[in-house]
């Protein structure tokens, strides 16, 4: 969605304030397609600084994920925070303002998302994931497996009593 930035650059008003549901698809996040379940609502001033303007508000959105545990989507709604500066002269950390005053606000909130996410995605804090053995969804079922933690400590034996061993087996 590109924004009209040109009372603030021509300094016919020197803040502006938005209230806006913008329409997004769907971003990519480490790999991984999410995607929006609503428009976003973009609320937040731009201020003139003269040598950039600013932009402080906050981005709420509701995105379709894919729990990192046990694989199921679920719907989760992010607050984010979105403190950006925009410049026509060349302004450490602020993104350029063409000629045309406009800027496209779509892509600032989608990188602003996308930096917020968090890699782990959980259902719910109680998630128990897949069985590692026959990959059922332990929040749904539960199976006969044995979990690997207790295998793994049957077979673990002290090497001293190892070689102890060894030494009567010989004998
Ligand atoms: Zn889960
Ligand atoms: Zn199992």
């Amino acid at each position: 969605m590109l924004f009209n930035l040109s009372k603030l650059c021509n300094k016919s008003v020197m803040k502006l304030s938005v209230n806006e549901k913008i329409n997004l698809d769907k971003i990519n996040a480490f790999g991984e397609e999410i995607i929006f379940n609503a428009p976003v609502d973009l609320k937040g001033t731009f201020i003139n600084k003269d040598e950039y303007i600013e932009f402080n508000g906050e981005v709420s959105c509701n995105l379709k994920l894919i729990c990192s545990k046990c694989l199921e989507t679920f719907d989760e709604t992010f607050e984010v925070k979105i403190d950006e500066k925009f410049s026509r002269f060349e302004v450490e950390d602020s993104f350029e303002i063409p000629a045309s005053c406009e800027i496209d606000l779509g892509r600032i909130i989608e990188e602003n998302i996308v930096g917020y996410l968090p890699i782990q995605k959980r259902c719910s804090e109680s998630c128990k994931g897949l069985c590692p053995i026959c990959g059922i969804n332990l929040n749904l079922h539960t199976c006969e497996c044995k979990p690997i933690v207790e295998e793994e400590e049957e077979e673990k034996i002290d090497p001293r009593f190892a070689k102890l061993q060894n030494f009567f087996n010989k004998n």
